[in-house]
């Protein structure tokens, strides 16, 4: 599967920021991660912390699958509204999903002064608007819902709202406690530090198979070299059926564009993140040096042929939908590209052990928060390996 494709802005902006060898001889560590992206740079980092012996292997470049796809908007609010969370996982998970939320961003935060490098972490409020004056009524009961939950939020009528910007919405929650960073900065950043550590990375290394002997798991490799671990991780993204041996939830395929940087935001309100409560998805953020990103446009084919044939078109509706909503600020496309997006049933993601791989733990952040759900797994990964007891693990686990 090809995770991602088109021009995505982090790999243009960033350039190579380290490249790592071949693993050519066979290796030894207490755990393996295979998967090179954001979750399973998180992974490393949070194992490597603690002391742990581990080996990364990553198919292609670092961060080069759909981290380097990704608008890297930092929410605490998974795709799930909160008052349908309580619905399907009752209402003190669905809280707590939020809260966890808030925890990792801030985690987030803390390990970017931890690496001296902000890697463009900048906090945000977020604006999540409703489209049509009709769906006000619904997103007030959300609003009241996370209100109750006592998330900070606050809510804007469309008269505020046109005090505040020049959106036209009808109305609006506000919520405090997200962010925006430079994923693929992050990801090398995090690896290059679990490598200070003694974690040893392998890029252009395909695990083809692996066997599980019970005390231990032997991984395969395409160059035939091979890896002894305790444990494997997979942090393989939206391309990891093959080992569940089945697909965990949804695949679809997904847009976004970034603009040459604007002179000014003109009627953006204070650089917010902005989403729509309305499907398919469309959201803004801003980027460090003033650039805008949007994104949308999903379609229900993970056909990366098919995806990849309506990127221009798609381009063209995200730039249209844009100008619709700011209409003072004129945008150059200066990147588009396009990513597979995966979405379980209830929104969250599938974290820990799987009953088909015994000795292989599991971070797959299906749903739209990927790089808050790869900070989450990051913490349970590691407290589930150093059998320290984490009440949070059933919220996520495959079995849920
Ligand atoms: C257009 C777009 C916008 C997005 N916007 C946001 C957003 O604003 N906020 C947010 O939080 N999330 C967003 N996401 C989702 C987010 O990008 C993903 O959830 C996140 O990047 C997943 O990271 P990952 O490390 O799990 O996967 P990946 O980055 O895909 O990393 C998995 C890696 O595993 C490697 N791999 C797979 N199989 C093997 C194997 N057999 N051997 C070795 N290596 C292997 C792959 O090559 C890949 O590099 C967006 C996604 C897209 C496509």
């Amino acid at each position: 599967m090809t995770l991602r494709s088109g021009d995505p802005f982090w790999l243009a902006k960033n350039g190579i920021l380290a490249s790592y060898p071949l693993l050519k001889k066979d290796e030894r560590c207490d755990v393996a991660i295979v998967g090179g992206g954001i979750t399973g740079a998180l992974i490393a980092h949070e194992l490597t912390a603690a002391g742990v012996d581990a080996v990364m292997i990553e198919k292609g470049a670092v961060a080069s699958g759909s981290t380097a796809a990704s608008t890297a908007m930092l929410l605490h609010e998974p795709d799930t509204e909160l008052r349908e969370l309580i619905a399907r996982v009752g209402e003190q998970h669905a809280v707590r999903v939020y809260q966890l939320g808030l925890e990792a961003i801030d985690a987030i935060e803390a390990l970017t002064v931890e690496l001296d490098d902000a890697c463009d972490f900048a906090r945000h409020d977020t604006w999540y608007l409703a489209r049509k004056l009709w769906k006000t009524v619904s997103l007030k009961r959300e609003f009241w819902a996370r209100e109750r939950a006592g998330l900070r939020v606050e809510w804007l009528g469309g008269a505020d709202i046109a005090k505040q910007s020049t959106l036209a919405n009808p109305a609006a929650i506000v919520s405090h406690g997200n962010a925006a960073l430079d994923p693929v900065r992050f990801a090398h950043r995090l690896i290059a530090r679990a490598a200070v550590r003694g974690m040893r990375v392998y890029e252009r290394t395909e695990m083809t198979h692996f066997d599980d002997h019970g005390d231990h798991m032997v991984l395969h490799t395409l160059g035939g070299a091979r890896i002894v671990a305790n444990r494997i991780v997979f942090a393989t993204g939206y391309d990891s059926a093959q080992y569940l041996g089945r697909e965990p939830g949804t695949l679809h395929s997904t847009y976004a564009l970034c603009s040459e940087p604007v002179a000014d935001l003109n009627g953006w309100p204070d650089r917010a993140l902005i989403w729509e409560s309305s499907r398919p998805y469309f959201y803004l953020r801003t980027t460090h040096d003033q650039r805008v990103m949007v994104g949308g446009g999903d379609i229900s084919s993970a056909n990366s042929t098919r995806r990849d044939g309506k990127l221009a078109k798609k381009t063209e509706v995200l730039l249209k939908q844009f100008q619709l909503m700011l209409p003072a600020i004129a945008l150059e496309v200066a990147y588009a590209w396009a990513g597979t997006f995966g979405e379980s049933e209830d929104g969250l993601p599938f974290i820990g052990l799987c009953s088909r791989c015994p000795n292989a733990y599991f971070a797959l952040g299906y749903g739209g928060n990927g790089i808050t759900f790869g900070m989450i797994a990051a913490r349970l990964i590691t407290d589930a390996h150093l059998g320290r007891r984490n009440v949070d693990a059933p919220i996520f686990a495959f079995d849920r």
